[in-house]
């Protein structure tokens, strides 16, 4: 099974908490005006990785992971093979979509995906909410959403142990 990745770096610290290594999606329709990255739009841009190929990458370092793009999601199911994978080697991941979290809750192909992701930061980036000193996420609209704890209907945030 195969992912299209624009890249993959190690030691990143604005994508959720800790050094992780962060894994950037081809593919984006979204569109949000202001984007930080127009280029991640192309589901041609990048390389065709497999599953393990991304899995032995990431296991060159114990950091956790976060999935970005472009949008990850439009590659759902490929994903969730991954992230199954990643969560069995112990390590926790964030997820960065321009999807609300209600419509991937209520989307089946992209739903199965929750249940090895730890925090999902979701929504269109909005220009107009842009705030440079908002904690890992572009604007104000975007929710750190804690999955775990968001199992009964009720989204509750993902908060600094720190
Ligand atoms: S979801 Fe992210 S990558 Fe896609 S257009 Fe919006 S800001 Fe850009």
């Amino acid at each position: 099974m195969n992912l299209r990745v624009l890249k993959i770096i190690d030691g990143t610290t604005v994508d959720g908490p800790g050094f992780r290594t962060s894994i950037y999606f081809a593919g984006c329709r979204h569109e949000c005006p202001g984007c930080h990255n127009p280029s991640s739009w192309d589901f041609e841009a990048g390389t065709d990785m497999s599953v393990s190929q991304i899995l032995e990458r990431i296991s060159e370092n114990d950091m956790d992971v976060s999935l970005s793009g472009g949008d990850p999601l439009y590659q759902a199911e490929a994903l969730t093979c991954l992230c199954r994978m990643i969560k069995d080697s112990g390590k926790s991941i964030w997820l960065y979509t321009g999807f609300l979290y209600e419509d991937i809750l209520a989307n089946p192909v992209y739903a199965p995906l929750l249940k090895y992701v730890d925090v999902v930061v979701d929504g269109p980036f909005i220009n107009q909410l842009r705030d440079t000193a908002l904690l890992f996420r572009g604007s104000s609209n975007q929710r750190l959403i804690d999955v775990a704890k968001s199992q009964c209907g009720k989204i509750v945030e993902w908060e600094s142990e720190f």
